[in-house]
This record gives C-alpha cells, structure tokens and sequence, in this order.
C-alpha cells in the first residue's frame, strides 16, 4: 500500500479544500408565470419553457399514473 512520505501540512490542506465550498443554487423567474425555476429547464407551475406550452397541468396527472 503506498504510504504518504510527509504530512500534509495544515496550508496544503486548506488549499485543497479551498474548492470545496457549496454555491447556492441558481434560480430565475419564469418569463410565463413569475415563479422560480432552474435555467434551462421547463418550469414546473406552468409548464412553459422558451414562451412555449411543453406540457399542461391536465397532460401532468395522466403521466404521473
Ligand atoms: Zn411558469
């Protein structure tokens, strides 16, 4: 089993979780509704994406059987 030859040293350490922060989740308004949505991704109250109906509340129930 390879064996580390020196400890890390506390600096090492903190540069290497200087990358480990979380980022808060980005969110913007739906252009149809207002409420929030993840970009690039259909709106989940209303169901529009890019000024276009993809799918209505009504088409959601039957898919969820
Ligand atoms: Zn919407």
């Amino acid at each position: 089993m390879a064996v580390p030859k020196k400890k890390t040293s506390q600096s090492r350490k903190g540069m290497r979780r200087s990358h480990h922060a979380l980022k808060a989740v980005t969110s913007i308004e739906c252009s149809n509704c207002g409420s929030r949505k993840l970009p690039h991704h259909v709106c989940e109250s209303c169901g529009h994406y890019k000024d276009r109906q993809v799918f209505s509340q009504s088409q959601r129930e039957v898919v969820a059987e």
